[in-house]
């Protein structure tokens, strides 16, 4: 039976582990869809393609092929899975994602995903707008302050340079953007269930999703 269960919600609300983790545990692929914005406001900002001017990005979106393979992304056959994840692309995939006319471009390379088999997407609208008819619905959230001190914590383990007080900020400002933008805004979709991780362990997230899964899944035929 091919299904499809949705995870959306804010950024670092550890959406993407717990999504790859749910994946893994029932045997079925994983969609990151933030990476797929996140490659195309890449390209589209090294081009110089300025989000103003929808005629230069539909000219532009047409000659950007984005594919998913293996858990890497790719655009024009080169891997760009390393460079997206960068606190740069975390702003430009945010300005670029709230232009409806990006947004149109890759709904038809998300829904097309499921044709191979079930999978569980993660994102902030694919509830709502891209898989309204999904199986079972997540919401996953935490408080800006738990969502900042995993990620600093995140990029400390990578030894990475980490500021607490500037993820936290970026991480206001972001959400402040993505719920505010006319096109798909970040809102709760109908019938999702709504997880407030903030003092939750990984563990008992995914246990919780996992449960709530099978439970849906064992009244479907
Ligand atoms: O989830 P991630 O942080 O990788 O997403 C990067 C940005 O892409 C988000 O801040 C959001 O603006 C945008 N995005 C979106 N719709 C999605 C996934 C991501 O608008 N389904």
């Amino acid at each position: 039976m091919s299904y499809v269960i949705t995870i959306d919600g804010p950024a670092g609300a550890g959406k993407s582990t717990i999504a790859k983790r749910t994946a893994q545990a029932l045997g079925i692929s994983y969609l990151d869809t933030g990476a797929i914005y996140r490659a195309i406001a890449l390209i589209l900002a090294s081009s110089e393609v300025k989000p103003d001017n929808d005629e230069y990005l539909r000219e532009a979106l047409s000659k950007i092929r984005v594919e998913l393979r293996d858990g890497k992304v790719f655009v024009n056959d080169f891997d760009v899975s390393g460079e997206i994840r960068t606190p740069e692309v975390d702003e430009l995939a945010s300005v670029y994602s709230a232009l409806p006319v990006v947004r149109k471009a890759l709904l038809g390379l998300q829904q097309e995903q499921p044709k191979h088999g079930p999978i569980v997407a993660e994102g902030r609208d694919v509830g709502s707008v891209v898989f309204p008819g999904a199986q079972v619905k997540f919401f996953m959230t935490a408080s800006p302050e738990a969502r900042a001190r995993r990620r600093y914590l995140e990029r400390v383990s990578k030894g990475r340079p980490a500021n607490y007080d500037e993820i936290l900020a970026a991480i206001i400002e972001r959400d402040k953007h993505d719920s505010s933008r006319a096109a798909a805004p970040l809102s709760v979709p109908d019938g999702a269930i709504y997880l407030d991780t903030s003092d939750m362990t990984e563990d008992e997230v995914l246990n919780c999703i996992l449960d709530r899964v099978r439970e849906a899944l064992s009244h479907e035929d």
